[in-house]
């Protein structure tokens, strides 16, 4: 049996005083049955590390470069993370990859560079509704999958990865439990042609996980968890969906 991760990624929300809030809310939840971790924002990785260092619930961020150091404005290396104590990093999430237009071969350096230095690259693919409706959704994970296989090599085991339609992210609407199932499993397969270590590996879903949904996708076959977008800014929420898994 695998044991779940419920990860909150706070995209770019908090303040102190909202960020301790939460924070007392889910370390006084504790202890949770799953793996529990927050993904913050670069300026918040300090006072979450201290809030969370005598916990189990771990901490991370959203994003990191592909380079170690250098004239690189406004990047932050995985040198850097490891040093705030990051045990995960988000990268590919299909914001990033609209906004800032990261490709599968940027976001594979991303995964590379940050398990270089130890942090666990929560990689994310997840097709539009246009690619879903034109029955494209498995060609489209595959390839943004396959990218990260290639640049890992025999590391492919170590990463997590967050499968997140974007057509559910934010928007209230929730793939299904049997469409989410669906591509868990294509990716499991996928991750199985990769690696011995594929069974043993996270895949979480994201995408409008609420507690009241959250049972029913974690009891999918393939889906080892959730990576939370709104409903990990309420401590309340965060702790129900935890608790589901
Ligand atoms: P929501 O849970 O707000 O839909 O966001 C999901 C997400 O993008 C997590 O990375």
């Amino acid at each position: 049996m695998r044991r779940k991760l419920v990860v909150g990624n706070w995209k770019m929300h908090g303040n102190h005083r909202a960020n301790a809030e939460l924070l007392a809310g889910i370390t006084a939840a504790r202890p949770f049955a799953c793996d529990v971790a927050v993904c913050v924002p670069f300026p918040y990785l300090s006072e979450t590390a201290v809030a969370l260092a005598s916990t189990d619930v771990r901490w991370g961020a959203q994003d990191c470069s592909v380079h170690e150091q250098g004239a690189y404005t406004g990047e932050v290396s995985a040198p850097m993370l490891s040093e705030f104590g990051c045990r995960y990093v988000i990268v590919g999430h299909s914001e990033r990859r609209a906004y800032h237009g990261e490709g599968d071969q940027v976001v594979a350096d991303k995964a590379k560079a940050a398990l270089a230095r130890g942090i666990t690259p929560i990689v994310c693919v997840g097709e539009t509704l246009a690619q879903r409706e034109a029955g494209e959704t498995e060609a489209v994970v595959k390839r943004q999958l396959s990218a990260v296989i290639h640049a890992l090599g025999p590391c492919v085991g170590e990463m997590v990865v967050a499968y997140e339609p974007v057509w559910a992210i934010g928007t209230g609407r929730t793939a299904t439990p049997e469409q989410a199932q669906a591509v868990h499993h294509t990716l499991r397969q996928q991750l199985r042609a990769a690696t011995p270590r594929a069974d043993d590996m996270a895949l979480l879903y994201g995408g409008s996980v609420k507690p009241d949904n959250a049972s029913i996708l974690f009891a999918q076959a393939d889906i080892d968890g959730g990576l939370i977008g709104g409903a990990a800014l309420k401590a309340a929420d965060f702790v129900a969906i935890c608790r589901a898994a």
